[in-house]
């Protein structure tokens, strides 16, 4: 899922990066932050107010069949989860499963279709009342029940569960995940469900793991087209400023850097959506977060932090040889002639479970996979693309190494939205060369803060 409506909202207006907030924010904004106080998600934390802000900019667009049906017809995810589901009908035959944000019920039916005894579907938005139609009129009415309200509000015993015992629930299914897969912070409502719920020792998951993805990326036309946008909005500005002075006699040029910041952050410090062709692609992804959805934690579920190894990155972007550029007649530097920034993405798994705890569960004989990335064409979620504020060339013969360390972290007023902080350095050397050997060129070190809108 990924509630392309809110981005729409957020995008006329971008909050600051976490680096850039303002510390005394937090107490002076109160209750209106998208976050409660402690920077939960207001769904299981918050009091009124947080929880009106948080369906306001989270909740109300998944209360749309408009939305809705953009994620039912985004057949990558719909094929990964029917696979997983109808083609593990072994596994849930006879079993309590639970759905958690049925937004239309689609899971949940599949669930009945695939066998189970009794489906708990959990829905926040009204969508629930959807659902309920959907569910009876399409005869699993018997099976499937519809609950309307956040998953952190329902007790096991409402489920008939000892809380802290064994859950009553086999299987947790639910499609949570977000841009970058974080973003939206759903992660935390599913793991909290998972220790109310779930079965310890022989429960699953669906997704069972998930993978963030991070690469170098040939992006330049778009890149360029946000540099043209952002310069084109400054010259603008300074016309504003000379024709207020003109036209009313007051001088808006002390607020040039506030602006100039501001459309910054909007044009150039913004990820953007984004359908790559896999040989936009330019190194080996890194995999800079892995989930094991069994047991992952709320710490986790919080981002990529520093120092966590993970975050750390090392890519070779390997410029063309100089015979093989000169035999295809191409341009200098081969195809891929310049790196224009970074691409984010996720795969999500439906496997059998991995950790010592679930050694008794039952097999996922028939894994499923859904990759987000440029090589399984489109899905609604895309890849985010960070372009950089300068491209790094890359040159015929060389390698240019790029290495640094990823950061993905909570936006402080709004719990359900990312920043990215990326660090690196780029350096070039002979393509013979070894990694560590002589370098032809050492950059600066480059950091900058992304906002995922
Ligand atoms: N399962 C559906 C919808 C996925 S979108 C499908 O695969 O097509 C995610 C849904 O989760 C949204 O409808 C959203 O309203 C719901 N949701 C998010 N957080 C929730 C929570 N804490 N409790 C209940 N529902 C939640």
């Amino acid at each position: 899922m990924s509630d392309e409506r809110s981005m729409e909202v957020e995008g006329e207006g971008v909050a600051p990066p976490a680096a850039a907030a303002d510390p005394t924010a937090a107490s002076s904004k109160g209750a209106y932050r998208n976050a409660s106080a402690s920077g939960e998600i207001p769904s299981y934390d918050g009091d009124d107010r947080a929880r009106a802000t948080d369906f306001a900019n989270y909740f109300c667009s998944y209360a749309q069949l408009y939305h809705q049906k953009q994620m039912l017809t985004d057949h990558k995810r719909m094929e990964a989860y029917y696979a997983a589901i109808m083609g593990n009908s072994e596994v849930f035959r006879d079993k309590v499963v639970m759905d958690v944000g049925t937004g239309s019920g689609i899971l949940a039916v599949w669930a009945a279709h695939a066998g189970a005894r009794r489906v708990y579907a959990v829905e926040y938005t009204d969508m629930a009342n959807h659902a309920r139609k959907l569910v009876e009129e399409n005869g699993v009415g018997h099976v499937v029940t519809v609950i309307q309200g956040a998953v952190e509000d329902i007790s096991p015993e409402a489920l008939g569960g000892i809380e802290g015992e064994d859950g009553p629930v086999d299987i947790i299914i639910s499609e949570w995940m977000g841009y970058f897969l974080l973003r939206e912070s759903m992660l935390d409502s599913l793991i909290r469900a998972r220790d109310k719920f779930l079965k310890k020792h022989t429960g699953l998951m669906f997704p069972s793991h998930t993978t963030m993805y991070f690469a170098p990326v040939e992006d330049e036309n778009e890149r360029k087209t946000s540099v043209s946008e952002y310069t084109n909005s400054m010259t603008d500005w300074n016309d504003f400023v000379e024709s207020t002075k003109t036209m009313y006699g007051v001088d808006m040029g002390p607020l040039h850097n506030a602006f100039q910041r501001e459309q910054k952050e909007y044009y150039l410090l913004s990820s953007r959506w984004s359908e790559l062709r896999p040989e936009q692609v330019l190194a080996q992804p890194v995999a800079v977060k892995y989930l094991d959805m069994c047991t992952c934690t709320l710490e986790e579920a919080r981002g990529l932090l520093k120092g966590n190894p993970g975050g750390a990155f090392d890519f070779d972007v390997v410029g063309e040889d100089e015979t093989a550029a000169t035999e295809g007649g191409g341009p200098v530097g081969g195809r891929h002639a310049v790196v224009s920034g970074f691409a984010g993405w996720f795969t999500a798994d439906f496997k059998s479970r991995t950790d010592a705890d679930g050694a008794g569960a039952p097999t996922v004989a028939h894994p499923s996979v859904l990759s987000t990335g440029p090589e399984n064409g489109y899905t609604h979620w895309g890849q985010q693309v960070f372009h950089l504020l300068s491209n790094v060339p890359v040159i015929r013969g060389q390698t240019t190494r790029i290495n640094g360390e990823l950061e993905v972290i909570r936006n402080k007023d709004n719990a359900r939205l990312y920043n990215c902080r990326m660090r690196f350095r780029t350096s070039r050397r002979r393509n013979e060369e070894k990694k560590d050997g002589a370098v032809l060129m050492q950059g600066p070190e480059v950091e900058e803060v992304y906002h995922i809108p």
